[in-house]
């Protein structure tokens, strides 16, 4: 079948190559000039274990769960662990107390509870685990589909129809930026790279709190995000009123902005201050869904006679939206 791909992230590099791998004639449009110009380059890219980032969504621990093995079995190679990664509950203002989220976690992933939190840095938290979780390194995922999918990508692409007759199917992995069906809002999103080591991870849950993440180990990378500071907004109803808003902003707003997720971090985790310094700022626009709890599912709805769309939630359901799209264009 002659397929086009729109969007080359993660889920559209992922499905080209695997349909490509399955005989198909794959050409794959990507409107920016690059490989993960959108979300899939610019996140803390964790490769989540479910409970512990989500334990309000058991739909999204399932999936996680599931999604995990196979995400490994296949991009292992891309990811890394984290020798020190640490969830902690935050004393104040917490959505979840700590009893409560031990008891979640402890069916589903393994932990070390911190004897004392304070011993690793960490102030004002009720308690924190020590967890196995990798993260994916995006530059060596990117540096991989760019080999893999070496002249099969037309870069710059005006964006046309979704419905075209000219392809048997056209698979939209835009992250909705097309269309704002099934989407509650986009968030124009700010993550912070940070230069500084590599070696922990420290991540406040649950409710509007930061996290420091293992970026890139080579480069002593890591991501600074927060629940509360990397949304600009939560208003926007389109992708093109987010796609605004972000270019609206001044470089002193972005830096104001990382500095209210460095002060949030440096109440939680003190030494942020000393160890580590702003690199770069990441910015990128996520869908977020409909449904509620909480919930990151990918979905793939028909969007017109000869057109699919992937809605992402979690890039560790690469596989899993490979597994639909195969079934549906095989009907
Ligand atoms: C702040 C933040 C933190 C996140 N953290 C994590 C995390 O830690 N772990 C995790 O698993 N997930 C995380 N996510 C979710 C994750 O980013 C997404 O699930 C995933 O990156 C979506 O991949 P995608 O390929 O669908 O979209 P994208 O990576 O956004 O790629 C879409 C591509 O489509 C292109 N495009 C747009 N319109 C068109 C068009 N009409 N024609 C052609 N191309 C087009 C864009 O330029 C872009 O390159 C996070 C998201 C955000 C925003």
């Amino acid at each position: 079948m002659k397929i086009r791909v729109l969007g080359a992230g993660w889920f559209g590099c992922h499905l080209s190559a695997a349909l490509i791998a399955a005989g198909h004639d794959v050409e794959i449009h990507e409107s920016s000039g690059r490989i993960f110009n959108g979300a899939s380059g610019n996140i803390p890219a964790r490769l989540h274990l479910g409970a512990p980032h989500y334990p309000r969504s058991s739909a999204t621990q399932r999936a996680c769960q599931e999604h995990q093995a196979e995400f490994l079995k296949e991009y292992g190679h891309l990811t890394r662990s984290i020798p020190v990664n640490i969830y902690a509950v935050a004393r104040d203002h917490s959505l979840i107390d700590f009893g409560t989220y031990q008891r979640i976690l402890r069916d589903q992933v393994e932990f070390i509870t911190l004897y004392d939190p304070a011993e690793f840095g960490l102030t004002f938290v009720e308690g924190g685990v020590m967890l196995g979780e990798r993260h994916i390194v995006v530059d060596a995922a990117r540096a991989h589909f760019a080999k893999i999918l070496d002249g099969k990508i037309r870069f710059n692409t005006p964006i046309g129809e979704v419905d075209s007759k000219n392809y048997h199917f056209t698979i939209d992995c835009s992250f909705c930026a097309n269309d704002s069906a099934g989407v509650d809002r986009y968030e124009p999103c700010l993550v912070v790279l940070l230069k500084g080591p590599t070696d922990k991870s420290v991540t406040i849950v649950d409710g509007p709190f930061p996290s420091l993440y293992v970026w890139n180990e080579d480069l002593g990378l890591s991501s600074l995000s927060s629940a509360k500071w990397t949304p600009f907004s939560k208003d926007c109803k389109t992708w093109g009123e987010a796609k605004a808003l972000l270019d609206g902003l001044s470089a002193a707003d972005v830096e104001r902005q990382a500095q209210f997720m460095i002060s949030d971090m440096a109440g939680f985790y003190p030494a942020i201050r000393d160890l580590y310094q702003v690199e770069d700022y990441r910015l990128s626009i996520r869908a977020m869904p409909l449904s509620g709890a909480d919930s990151r599912l990918v979905e793939v709805v028909k969007v017109g006679e000869r057109a699919l769309r992937v809605r992402a939630g979690k890039i560790d359901a690469v596989v899993q939206a490979e597994r639909i799209i195969k079934g549906m264009i095989a009907q």
